[in-house]
């Protein structure tokens, strides 16, 4: 009899990349992953939202502050057209400066000459020299179209509004209008030609309350936001995620982990017990003859038997043990116990099985009979799942040349057995 030199060759126990030894299992995968979708689609909802809240925020205070602008024209215009004398309507074209309904104030006259203005340095000024001035900026821009040359004479008498500055909307910084009036003053007592009345506003108090706004829609928004998303995470990861996980890592014929789920729990346990050095066993379980089995009975009763193995083995095992379908008749047990109870646990779950057959379809009955390697990780010196599965797996070879239906250990072989065990 030869010496196992290929540990893992015999019955294709080799490693595969992605088998979840040593890395993430799939629980920590998906969990992380689905905690990922969440926080982004949450993050982009939250993004999309403040923009439309943005938008409709600065929508909202632009119409505030024309709004605002035209009632206060209006009250003016009232002023013009009501036969005051001249001292009289530039008092009240002052107030309206110190009252704060607008920055600056000029009506001007026919022959586009300051006729009264909030700041009385204005006043005698022609249009040309009062935009020269720093303060016009905002009115140069707004008259920017009629001072071009070729612009038509009407376009000084179009009523005009426009936000002067960076921020679409509101302006963020001012509004400023235009419009035409008839003047009737004290001294005219009739309606004389028109005048323009022109009017800055900053738009300084509109933007804080803009964005006070903004912040509240956004919380408001939020909150619902957060906690729905909350919810569904919650609902997720304990209800679906856990069936979703629990239906990965089941074989389906046997109901047992599946080879993956088994690596993957198998490697965890291994990872526990090393700080103790806790005595762990694994072992490998094969039908004998089981491709008889399938050939005299049929594949469905192969599959019962598949079936009738793995809630045998299932049963004898304690819960803190794991028992695994590796593929085909192939299982593998990681007991939590040192290597001569686990030899005896699994004679006696050997002799039990041969002792109760299968029986099938009423008037057959199959005799169920395994071969069983097993390694302990002291015995290998080693936690690994890795070298335990391919010392497990040069016993069962063993097991199966000598004869088949046996459990061995090839640790407890004497010194000068043909057989010893070589981990790579
Ligand atoms: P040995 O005693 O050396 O283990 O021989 P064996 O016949 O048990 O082993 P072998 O590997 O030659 O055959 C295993 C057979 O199991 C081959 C395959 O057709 C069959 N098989 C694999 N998966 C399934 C399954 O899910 N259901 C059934 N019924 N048969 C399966
Ligand atoms: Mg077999």
């Amino acid at each position: 009899m030869g010496k196992v030199t290929e540990p893992g060759g015999a019955l294709g126990l080799v490693d595969r990349p992605g088998n979840g030894q040593g890395g993430q299992t799939l629980e920590r995968r998906l969990d992380r992953r689905l905690v990922l979708i969440v926080l982004a689609v949450a993050l982009l909802a939250s993004t999309l939202m403040s923009l439309l809240a943005v938008l409709l925020v600065l929508r909202l205070s632009g119409r505030d502050a024309a709004r605002a602008t035209t009632t206060l024209q209006r009250q003016l215009s009232v002023a013009l057209t009501s036969y005051l004398p001249l001292y009289e309507l530039r008092r009240r074209v002052q107030l309206t400066t110190s009252a704060g309904e607008a920055d600056l104030a000029v009506v001007l006259d026919a022959r586009r000459l300051v006729l009264a203005a909030s700041d009385s340095a204005l006043v005698g000024e022609s249009l040309p020299g009062m935009l020269r001035r720093p303060e016009s900026t905002p009115l140069r821009r707004l008259l920017e179209p009629c001072l071009r040359p070729g612009a038509s004479a009407q376009c000084l008498e179009q009523p005009r509004l426009r936000f002067v500055g960076p921020i679409p909307l509101v302006g963020g910084a001012q509004v400023v209008a235009m419009r035409t009036f008839p003047l009737a003053l004290e001294s005219t007592r009739s309606f004389g030609p028109k005048a323009t009345l022109l009017t800055v506003k900053d738009l300084e108090e509109y933007r804080n309350a803009a964005i006070q706004l903004t912040i509240t829609f956004i919380l408001a928004g939020l909150l619902p936001l957060l906690l729905s998303s909350g919810a569904l995470l919650w609902l997720v990861r304990r209800q679906v995620l856990p069936e979703l996980i629990a239906e990965a890592h089941t074989d389906e014929l046997s109901g047992v982990y599946n080879r993956r789920a088994f690596r993957e729990k198998a490697a965890a346990l291994l990872d526990r017990a090393v700080p103790t050095r806790q005595e762990m066993v694994l072992a490998l379980l094969d039908i004998d003859h089981f491709k008889s089995i399938n050939d005299g009975y049929g594949h469905a009763a192969g599959d019962e038997v598949i079936r009738y193995v793995s809630a045998f083995l299932a049963n004898a095992l304690r819960r803190s043990d794991l028992v695994g379908r590796l593929g085909g008749d192939e299982f593998a047990l990681l007991l939590v116990t040192d290597r001569s109870r686990a030899h005896a646990l699994l004679e006696r779950a050997r002799q039990a099985l041969e002792a109760a057959p299968l029986v099938i379809e009423h008037d057959h009955s199959v005799v169920i009979r395994l071969s069983v390697g097993l390694a302990s990780a002291s015995g290998i010196g080693s936690w690994e799942l890795q070298p335990l599965l391919e010392a497990a797996d040069a016993a069962l070879y063993v097991a199966k040349d000598r004869g088949r239906n046996q459990v061995v250990d090839l640790e407890g072989l004497p010194p000068d057995s043909d057989w010893q065990v070589r981990v790579v």
